[in-house]
Order: structure tokens, then C-alpha cells, then sequence
């Protein structure tokens, strides 16, 4: 294919992150409705297309647009708030509801836009085009307007579908998400009307899960969810805790009692899964299920030390794996990058710089739903493009730019953002949102917030 096309990114360091792993020194993207329509050196790419806008990267790098596997974007407001370290009480005194069910009780739909508009501004900036919100979101319409209107892509579910309350004490505390078999099979499907409109909001399947959703549920669940060619979403085995609960419940470990049932399988994508047997680890691996990652997490909370990491061993053996900022804790989004590999190193293994990059961009387009439309730079693909500085110390020198992008430069130095085809950012600048109203907007929610659920630090009980 030759001719016109509306975006031309040349003379960019190109990882493109195909099968090969290829990267194109001196290469260059042609864009055409959405659509990547050749990537290839400048030479010939350029000569093949003329750019509507040309994008020139100055040899800075250029890669497919970094996708959240699992971020609670309602709670993206409470950073800050909750203690520094886990292990105290929540401000406002022990012997009350935590931290996290007083926000979402507390929530307002303007709060959960408020904090959907700073995520996606926050996520644009570090090289982000897609998320998918973590099923807490308890106005799924305000977070894909949101989201789509900043230009980016998100995919929700109904929030907090639960009808086991378990040892997941949120499950009976949360208001607006009563813990019932009946709410939960009804809303198991209601967002997936967003996938037949082909635009930035998408739905799929998911409940809380941690131990508060029954076999029954999981297994309608998932089995809609393979029917519908969506992903299904949970959370799984966070802590020793919960996998002991789930073990002991199904009377086998909690993977593979779901591997009996048919739980588990390519639609399959949990989020956590830090305690698991070597058992349950090959079940992940021969169903062709797909993990959200949070090495953040299971550090901050303790967990990673004591718990077997699979995951590199799972990454050799063709798991797919995306990673996940969940609720910001010590970190933002482009950072876990660093825990996963340091979380490998502490288990005496490695992940490859490519390997993590793939969690940010293939992984992550696998759990959006869309992984053989995006999370690498190749013809018939869609096109969210992120080109970054040129002159950019951390990327010098750029023997192994891969290395580089994923563990050195992390989210910094991000100058022009393309999701769908559209430029969201340019020179590091937002154009599909005003950064100073969406400042504002949120600094206001989170002042109002922390009032309301009264988790200002240092207040007295
Ligand atoms: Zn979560």
C-alpha cells in the first residue's frame, strides 16, 4: 500500500514488540484511519506515504502505547490517604470499616469522574493509551465517557459482583454492591453492549472474586465470557490468606478446583495470583489463561517474600502476563516494571527487559480484550503509538533501547501520544483535555472525599 495517511512518525528508534521483538533503527510508522498501514525504516516508509501531520522522532524511541491490566479508577483519589504502612489501622480509628469501603461509599459519580479524568491525564503523560478498570467502578458510564473523551481507551465491567461473602469482609460493607447471587448473574453481561460500537470503551466480564464469588458464579462467568470473546476479570490468590479460604472451600487448591469446572482457560485473565502451588502454576500454564501482574503489591503488602514467584517460569512457558498500577500505593503507572524485575531477581530468577515490555504492551492488550489489535507496531494493527524524547538522558546510549525503556526510562520522557490514530499528546503536552480543569477537578473530589470518609492523615479518632 502507498499514498495518503494522516499521521507519519519518522526517523524513531522503533520497538516495534512483533513476535521477532524487531527493532528499526531509524524507523518509521504510517498511520491511516486508526489503522497502523506500514512501519519499516524511513527510507521507505516515507517514501511510499505522505503524512497529513508528520511526526518527525528525531531518533528518539518509539513503541505501541503502554495498556493497564487492572486499576480501580475510582479509588485513584485515595492515594496519600491510606497509612504508609499497611500493617496500622486506617485514620479515623480501628474498629471501623477500612479505608477502601468508606471511599466507595462515599463515592459520587462526579468523584469517580474526577478521579477517572486525573488517572487518564496521569496516564497519557507516562505513555498510556488503555486501562481496564478493576470492576469497582460504581458508574461504568462516567469512566468510559471519561476515559473516551481524554482520547484513551478503557474496558469496564458492573461493580463488585459478589454472592459469597467469605473472608472479603468488603463484600457485606459496600452499599451500592449488596453481596447476591441474583445482582451478580445479572450484571455479569450488562457492559458488553459498549464492544459492538468499535470505540475506545469496551466492556468484559468480571466479579471481585478473592473468595467472594461461589463456584456457580465463577462458572457462569467465565463460560460467558469465552461465549462473548471477552475477557473474564477477578481477583485470585492475593494473599496466603484468601487462597487458604478458597482451598478450603473447594477442598482443593483454589486453581485447580476452577481447572475441574472449566474456569480457567483463554478468557481467563486474573489479576494477582501471587500464592500458588506448583500445581496450580502448570494448571495456569496448559489452560492458556492470563495473569495481571502487581509485584508492587505483593510487596508492599508482605506477600512476595513468602510466596513461590511463577512468574518468570510462567512467562518461558508462553503465559501471558500484564501488569497492573490497581490503587496507587508507592508507585504510578509505568513503574511496576521495576518491581517485576527486582521481584524475579529476589527468586533468583530473571525476566528479559522484552519480557516486561511485553507485559505492558501485549499483556495489556490481552487483557483489554484486544490482543490481536494492539500491544505491538505492525500493519493491520490499531494505532496507539508513544514516541519519546530524543534528547532524553536516561535513553543514552541506546545500545539496548529495550533495556532502557523498561527499566531505566520507565514513564519519563514521553513527548507524543497517539491512541487510535488521534494525537493526545504533543511535545508532552495533553490536547484532548485541559491539564489545569482536570487538576482542579480532582483536588477538589479528593479534599471533599477525605472530608466525607474522614481519612485525613493525623485525625484523631
Ligand atoms: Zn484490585
Amino acid at each position: 500500500m502507498t499514498g495518503a495517511c494522516d499521521v507519519l512518525v519518522t526517523h524513531g528508534l522503533v520497538v516495534t514488540m512483533a513476535d521477532d521483538l524487531a527493532v528499526i533503527a531509524d524507523g518509521a510508522v504510517a498511520i491511516r484511519g486508526g489503522e497502523v498501514v506500514a512501519v519499516g525504516p524511513t527510507a521507505e516508509v516515507a517514501a511510499a506515504w505522505r503524512g497529513a501531520k508528520i511526526v518527525d522522532a528525531m531518533g528518539g524511541v518509539v513503541h505501541p502505547g503502554f495498556i493497564d491490566g487492572h486499576t480501580h479508577l475510582g479509588l485513584h483519589l485515595i492515594r496519600g490517604l491510606l497509612p504508609e504502612d499497611p500493617l496500622t489501622p486506617a485514620p479515623g480509628g480501628a474498629g471501623r470499616p477500612g479505608p477502601f469501603t468508606r471511599w466507595l461509599n462515599a463515592l459520587t459519580e462526579e468523584d469517580e469522574a474526577a478521579a477517572t479524568g486525573l488517572a487518564a491525564l496521569e496516564m497519557m503523560l507516562a505513555g498510556f493509551t488503555g486501562v481496564v478498570e478493576a470492576g469497582t467502578a460504581l458508574y461504568p458510564d462516567a469512566v468510559a465517557e471519561t476515559m473516551a473523551g481524554a482520547g484513551l481507551r478503557v474496558s469496564v465491567a458492573e461493580p463488585m459482583l459478589w454472592d459469597h461473602p467469605g473472608i472479603e469482609v468488603m463484600a457485606t460493607q459496600i452499599d451500592a454492591a449488596p453481596c447476591d447471587a441474583a445482582r451478580a448473574r445479572a450484571g455479569l453481561g450488562r457492559q458488553l453492549h459498549r464492544n459492538r460500537d468499535g470505540g475506545l470503551a469496551r466492556g468484559h466480564v468480571a466479579v471481585y472474586g478473592d473468595g467472594s464469588a461461589s463456584m456457580e458464579l465463577l462458572v457462569e462467568a467465565s463460560a460467558l465470557a469465552a461465549r462473548e470473546g471477552v475477557p473474564f476479570h477477578m481477583h485470585q490468590s492475593f494473599t496466603h490468606a484468601d487462597s487458604e479460604a478458597d482451598a478450603a472451600r473447594f477442598g482443593a487448591p483454589a486453581l485447580l478446583a476452577m481447572a475441574e469446572r472449566g474456569v480457567l482457560g483463554p478468557q481467563a485473565v486474573f489479576t494477582h495470583m501471587n500464592v500458588l502451588s506448583d500445581a496450580e502454576a502448570d494448571a495456569v500454564a496448559e489452560s492458556r489463561m492470563a495473569i495481571v501482574w502487581h509485584p508492587g503489591n505483593a510487596t508492599f503488602y508482605g506477600i512476595q517474600p513468602r510466596a513461590k514467584l511463577h512468574v518468570p517460569a510462567l512467562v518461558r512457558r508462553g503465559t501471558e502476563i500484564a501488569l497492573s498500577a490497581d490503587v496507587a500505593k508507592a508507585w504510578s503507572f509505568g513503574d511496576l516494571g521495576r518491581f517485576a524485575y527486582i521481584a524475579a531477581r529476589e527468586w533468583g530468577s530473571w525476566l528479559p527487559a522484552s519480557a516486561i515490555l511485553r507485559m505492558h504492551t501485549r499483556g495489556g492488550a490481552r487483557a483489554l480484550g484486544m490482543a490481536g489489535a494492539l500491544g505491538a507496531l505492525e500493519v493491520g494493527r490499531r494505532a496507539d503509538v508513544v514516541v519519546r524524547r530524543a534528547d532524553d538522558p536516561a535513553m543514552v546510549p541506546d545500545f539496548d533501547p529495550m533495556l532502557h525503556l523498561a527499566l531505566i526510562q520507565g514513564n519519563r520522557g514521553v513527548r507524543t501520544v497517539i491512541c487510535d490514530g488521534r494525537v493526545v499528546v504533543d511535545e508532552g503536552e495533553p490536547l484532548t483535555v485541559d491539564r489545569a480543569a482536570v487538576l482542579a477537578r480532582a483536588r477538589a473530589s479528593a479534599r471533599a472525599m477525605a472530608e466525607r470518609t474522614d481519612l485525613l492523615p493525623g485525625r484523631p479518632a
